[in-house]
């Protein structure tokens, strides 16, 4: 591609306010241009990084079976069944209704952050029997994003380039293997990448073994958090790690008694007005539970004073897609009191209480009086439950559930998703097989997806100096960054030219940068850009015979023999992007 036909321009500086140098990089030599917060195009560089990956990801995709499906990006909002949106958990609700007047009908149609309804949909009438299974399908599209930091670039943009799979099973060994494969595989090749990643424990069956997890880069300032065992390297979400806590020791229950406690409409203040610790208090959230737009149904979530409720947890125990905050009238239509409310003598909700709770005696309560609480609360004596849980969320300093070292808080941000896939939505899709006796059974699936641009963004943060750019091999959007020293030089033109030719013809791809421009503007661009190998063609050189060849990665210039250029170059190449390859096979 040579530079004076590509759609392109270097900038000196982006905007003063983007913090990420690496973004700044991707706009400054012209990946990507931002056209309104958080909005993103691709230019043809840009474009390039992106099939790279692409063409990576879909090569492991076909190895492993999997096919290519191509489904729409408006969906008809009849996929869903005349499910309220968000019925599922992790289903994210529609993000944009449209409404069009066909020759005979209304129809809505929706832009969905994914395609589950549709796959489960479409595999009720394609997949029958145990002879079709396993099927695995896989897709790119640019899947808009329900979250977005207009700061964070390519990290958290409205649109994103994805690759999403779905896989249905006759067993769960047949799909465990198939997570597995799948989770080795995006590892391998985000650690190709020289990107650290995670995997993280985001579901667990009945068994305790893992049915889900993510991908997740560490980044300080991301979002998603995990708990991480120093001692035995498990890593799970924050939001569904199970918490385990030093035993308290062991107290005999005391008798309830009521106290004045004016102003403590929290356990901050609680706690300062009484001289306690926030472990010795029970903290009552009063919640509603929204199945449907008409159903509702009060809960009152217990949990240690020193904990924070997990709505994910809760919302899993209870099969419920919504919870949120009771309004204080609907706390006092319950008959409790708002700041001290709390399920003692209070009939009417659906009591959950956290297993901390449980098991530590004479907590502070509130007493559904204002401006009083009782203390030496105790479960079982003093209240019930529907359901005893672990409902808390875990925080860094609990115990490994595995081997009981304290856990670290590690925040980072989501590069892929392997797993999980409510089965009780494919039994409300009716997704079935018949197996080879004839009986119908339940199709077991998962979802994948991997975040193609984030991956870039994340590479770009990573891979960089003070100059620009230093791509992997295996995504650079070129491998050679071939430039002409000197202007109006018939023969470095000729030579550069001949370069390009039989580089091309010998599969390298090369980026020829043939402007009329100083060898200090071109140096500069091809540190920007990041290619792996830069190529400098000048008089000086001619007259030696050599052209001068420099590794971005490592800066390390080699003067190579002209006819040995082309072959020189496939050598380096194949060995930078193979170097286990390579290296094996020198010693053969
Ligand atoms: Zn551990």
């Amino acid at each position: 591609m040579r530079i004076s036909q590509l759609l392109f321009q270097t900038m000196r500086q982006a905007s003063t306010d983007i913090a990420l140098p690496g973004y700044q990089f991707l706009l400054r030599g012209g990946f990507v241009r931002s056209i309104s917060s958080g909005a993103h195009v691709f230019l043809p560089l840009g474009v390039q990084v992106r099939q790279q990956l692409q063409r990576t990801l879909a090569h492991l995709m076909e190895e492993w079976g999997s096919q290519e499906v191509g489904l729409p990006v408006l969906q008809p909002l009849e996929v869903m069944e005349g499910q309220a949106t968000g019925t599922f958990p992790g289903w994210a609700a529609p993000l944009q209704h449209a409404v069009t007047c066909g020759a005979e009908e209304y129809r809505t149609w929706a832009l969905l952050p994914g395609h589950e309804p549709l796959i489960l949909t479409l595999s009720r009438n394609l997949v029958q029997s145990y002879r079709q299974l396993p099927v695995l399908l896989y897709l790119f599209w640019q899947a808009p994003e329900p979250e977005i930091r207009t700061t964070w670039g390519l990290l958290a943009s409205r649109e994103a380039m994805v690759l999403d799979a779905y896989s249905f099973h006759s067993d769960e060994e047949d799909l465990d293997g198939w997570l597995r494969n799948v989770l080795d595989g995006w590892v391998d090749l985000i650690e190709r990448a020289e990107i650290s990643v995670r995997r993280v424990i985001v579901d667990v069956n009945a068994a305790g073994h893992p049915t889900a997890y993510r991908l997740i880069w560490p980044w300080e300032r991301g979002e998603y958090a995990l708990l991480i065992c120093s001692g035995c390297g498990w890593t799970c979400d924050q939001t569904i790690a199970p918490v385990r806590k030093p035993a308290l020791s062991a107290e005999s229950p005391q008798p309830l008694q009521e106290v004045a406690t004016p102003d403590c409409k929290t356990i901050a203040a609680l706690c300062t007005w009484l001289q306690i610790s926030p472990s010795r208090t029970a903290k009552s959230l009063f919640l509603v539970a929204e199945e449907r737009e008409t159903v509702k149904r009060p809960v009152i979530a217990v949990v240690r004073g020193d904990t924070e409720l997990s709505p994910l947890k809760l919302k899993r125990l209870l099969g419920v897609p919504n919870l949120r905050p009771a309004t204080e009238e609907e706390i006092r239509a319950l008959g409790a009191e708002p700041g001290y409310g709390s399920p003692l003598g209070i009939t009417g909700a659906q009591v959950v209480v956290d297993h901390l709770v449980v098991h530590s005696p004479n907590l502070v309560a509130g007493a559904n009086r204002s401006g009083y609480h009782l203390l030496n609360v105790n479960y079982g004596r003093d209240y019930q439950a529907s359901y005893t849980a672990d409902i808390a969320m875990a925080q860094a300093g609990d115990l490994c559930p595995s081997c009981t070292t304290s856990l670290q808080l590690e925040h980072g941000v989501e590069l892929g998703v392997v797993g999980g896939l409510d089965h009780a939505a494919a039994q409300a899709y009716h997704v079935a097989y018949l197996d080879p006796s004839g009986t119908t059974r339940p199709v077991l699936l998962a979802r994948y997806r991997f975040y193609i641009d984030r991956l870039i963004a994340a590479v770009a943060e990573i891979h960089h100096d003070a100059m620009g750019l230093i791509w992997p091999a295996f995504m650079a959007p070129y491998d050679v960054y071939l430039m002409t020293l000197g202007r109006h030089s018939p023969e470095v033109s000729e030579v550069a030219d001949r370069l390009h030719t039989e580089l091309h013809k010998a599969g390298v791809r090369v980026l020829y940068d043939d402007r009329d421009e100083r060898a200090g503007v071109k140096f500069h661009d091809a540190d920007l850009i990041g290619l792996p190998l830069r190529l400098a063609v000048g008089e000086r050189g001619i007259s030696e015979g050599t052209v001068e060849v420099k590794w971005r990665h490592s800066g390390e210039v080699i003067k190579v023999a002209m006819p040995n250029v082309v072959p020189w170059i496939r050598e380096a190449l194949q060995m930078h992007l193979n170097p286990k390859n390579s290296h094996k096979g020198s010693r053969q």
